[in-house]
């Protein structure tokens, strides 16, 4: 009974029980009432889980690669944003995707800059690349800020994000380059002919070959969208962007995907409460928080039309006219993990592009249509995946992939890698618990308590 007799309790808190009991019936029925809200509220984001796993790699061993000038290729292109003074990172990463990818599949090299390109960098990469390569300046309407924005409340805002420490937050050209990352890449004339991109950045390593073309097979399963790393962003960076996108998706009256569910980290608050918190940041008009989940997205592969699309494109024009990419206000919780800054190393940033896409395709998108390459390994900063060899598929003898001197590294019984030079102990993937929570609706099988613990230390 919710209200015994009573006989123990003193003083106020008897007083209190004392005026109470009369009320006992329609209290606890108002109790009852608000434990079922949560309950029901809570139970409309589970994850449903389909029959079969909905995204598995497209290979689990090496391939012989195809060759022939009649294999089947996609209208595709590497993307790399860099600046001249980076020229080494970049080399660094054009010499390794050709090695572990592009010498059989020579697909061209899009290299984009605010800025002319040094004769130095252009020559560099002419002498890396097999499949050709293009040095695109990006038009000033493209980077910079938008026509309706204050630029000097920008410029305030922007001077007072590096006063606050946001990492890169006080770069005015860092704030420009999310905004072209999120929005005007995707309409650039210089990738018009293209439907595909693969995204590099400098300073990236690719540990694994991939022998197969991750374009072609992207189409055939009808895929829009792969990603190697996910990860969670740092709280004190983007608290308006998750409202933002959620009052667009009620606006548009988008339905509630898997794949957004799997963003939303449900409110436990009975309803009135749950509401009044939706002004405090990363949550919805509803008092419902996002979990910080996104793809980190220097790594991508993906279709451009997905993002030239009317659904993309005009949430991105409503993000832009909010001003986030410049204006976001810092949260008030923003001192603290300054603190922690030092510690972590990972104190970031206002409207990134990465969380900007990750949001869109939860909100547009089916989960199935988002590949995980798990295959692939790769590292950049100091985040990385990295496969176990799959058992008996190195294919050591293959000529193609670099005759007989290639020597069979470790494999692992669950392994899928091909030709993985990360070594066994270092084989993992950063950072489980967001891959778990993504990947969540493709899996048949729903991760277990135990799992998800394991998920918090892997
Ligand atoms: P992070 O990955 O968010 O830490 O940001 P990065 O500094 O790695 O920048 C992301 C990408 O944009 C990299 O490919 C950089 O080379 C590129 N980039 C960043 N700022 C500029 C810029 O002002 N001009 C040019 N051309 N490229 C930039
Ligand atoms: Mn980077």
């Amino acid at each position: 009974m919710l209200f015994p007799p009573l006989t123990r309790p003193r003083g106020p808190l008897r007083t209190l029980l004392t005026r109470l009991h009369p009320y006992r019936i329609p209290l606890t029925l108002l109790l009852l009432a608000l434990l079922t809200e949560v309950y029901l509220h809570n139970s409309y984001y589970t994850i449903h889980h389909p029959a079969r796993d909905l995204d598995v790699p497209f290979y689990t061993s090496c391939q012989e690669p195809d060759l022939s000038p009649s294999a089947p290729r996609e209208a595709a292109a590497i993307v790399m944003l860099a600046r001249n003074h980076e020229v080494e990172k970049a080399l660094r990463t054009v010499i390794s995707i050709e090695k572990h990818f592009n010498r059989w599949f020579h697909y061209p090299i899009v290299f984009l800059n605010d800025e002319d390109w040094d004769p130095e960098f252009v020559s560099t990469m002419n002498e890396t690349v097999s499949g050709g390569a293009k040095f695109e300046v990006i038009p000033k309407e493209e980077w910079g800020f938008p026509a309706n924005i204050n630029q000097d409340r920008a410029r305030e805002a922007i001077n007072r994000q590096g006063q606050q420490g946001v990492l890169y937050g006080g770069l005015e050209s860092y704030h420009h380059m999310c905004r072209f990352y999120s929005g005007k890449f995707y309409t650039l004339k210089a990738l018009r002919e293209y439907k595909w991109y693969w995204r590099i950045e400098p300073d990236v390593e690719f540990y694994c070959a991939l022998t197969y073309d991750p374009f072609v097979e992207m189409a055939k399963h009808e895929k829009v969208y792969g990603f190697t790393v996910a990860l969670p962003k740092e709280p004190a960076t983007c608290p308006g962007l998750f409202r933002a996108v959620a009052d667009w998706k009620e606006e548009q009256d988008y339905r509630t995907t898997e794949l957004w569910k799997a963003m939303v980290s449900p409110s436990w608050l009975p309803w009135p409460i749950r509401k009044m918190m939706s002004g405090l940041g990363h949550r919805d008009g509803r008092g419902d928080g996002w979990n910080l989940c996104h793809y980190w997205s220097n790594f991508e592969i993906a279709s451009l039309d997905f993002f030239r699309s009317n659904a993309y494109q005009d949430l991105f024009e409503r993000l832009d006219e909010r001003g986030g990419f410049y204006e976001e206000r810092v949260s008030t919780l923003t001192p603290f993990f300054r603190l922690g800054k030092n510690l972590m190393l990972i104190m970031r940033k206002q409207w990134g592009d990465a969380p900007v896409h990750s949001l869109a395709l939860a909100m547009l998108l089916d989960s199935h249509k988002v590949h995980h390459f798990e295959d692939i390994g790769y590292r950049h900063d100091w985040y990385f995946q990295c496969p176990a060899n799959a058992p008996g598929g190195q294919l050591p003898q293959s000529e193609v992939l670099g005759g007989p001197a290639f020597e069979v590294r470790e494999e692992r019984e669950d392994g899928i890698g091909c030709r993985c030079e990360c070594d066994g102990s270092r084989t993992r993937n950063h950072a489980s618990y967001c891959l778990n929570r993504l990947t969540q609706p493709n899996k048949s099988r729903r991760l277990g308590t135990l799992g998800w613990v394991r998920s918090w230390w892997a």
